[in-house]
């Protein structure tokens, strides 16, 4: 969640986090926008930290959030950020975006962590734009700090958390179905079984994550789930909605 911040100078999360109104419950991270451009770990939250002057965001993470589509998404804010086309600054960022992008969509390659690590430092020394040499700087922080999360997505098409959008699956509640049939329509895919008056389930195997059938039910018995996923049955069972 993003919250707008106005203090520069000496401060440090907590107290950022205070003055913002936030809720600090199950925070794993925060990041500070541009020009401070910095992740934050729970374990420094009350630590010292310089803001500076016009940074105007602080974007808070909790458990559920994964740090690869975390860095991801700073990492093409920074690019919009500047109009500078230097080849580090420019080029490399627009590397690091597509690398980052195709993690998060289950295409990561091994070789592409390493890749990262020799481009970050350089593009961090290197870029003539400010903003370039940002990007350079944080994604070798977040692959420090959270490369138990982002380095799955290379290693194994894994997101540990489940917090990226392609890794979510779909699941039907039994306590909600009315087996009306609706989403079954809508699947596209063959992805759903189930008749009248039972309710439906989806098979992981088939379903493309395209959310059709979440947009179908009438009943929001239709959730997507990051890792905790609900309890369902392996085929379809009788409605026990009254
Ligand atoms: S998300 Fe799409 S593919 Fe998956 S079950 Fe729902 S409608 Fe079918
Ligand atoms: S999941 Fe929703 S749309 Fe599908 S059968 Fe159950 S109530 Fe109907």
């Amino acid at each position: 969640m993003d919250y707008t911040i106005n203090q520069a100078g000496a401060t440090s999360v907590s107290a950022l986090l205070s003055a913002s109104g936030a809720a600090t419950e199950g925070l794993k991270a925060v990041w500070l926008s541009y020009p401070t451009a910095t992740f934050v770990p729970a374990a420094r939250f009350d630590e010292e930290l310089e803001v500076a002057e016009g940074t105007s965001c602080l974007r808070t993470y909790d458990e559920g959030d994964c740090m690869c589509d975390a860095l991801y998404r700073v990492v093409g804010e920074l690019r919009m950020a500047t109009e500078c086309t230097c080849t580090f600054g420019h080029e490399g960022g627009y590397q690091l975006h597509t690398i980052l992008g195709d993690a998060c969509n289950k295409k990561g390659k091994p070789s592409d962590i390493a890749l990262i690590r020799d481009l970050a430092p350089v593009m961090a020394s290197q870029a003539i734009c400010d903003e370039g040499k940002a990007i350079g700087r944080v994604a070798l922080q977040a692959l420090d700090l959270f490369g138990d999360e982002i380095e799955p997505h290379f290693t194994k098409k894994q997101c540990p958390t489940c917090g990226c959008d392609a890794f979510k699956t779909f699941h039907v509640l039994v306590s909600k179905c009315t087996g009306c049939g609706k989403c079954l329509k809508a699947c596209d895919d063959d992805a759903i079984l189930g008749k009248a008056k039972f309710v439906h389930v989806i098979n992981q195997r088939k379903c493309t994550q395209c959310g059709a059938c979440l947009e179908a039910c009438p009943e929001g018995a239709v959730v997507r789930a990051g890792a905790k996923k609900p309890k369902t049955p392996p085929k379809p069972i009788p409605v026990r909605r009254k």
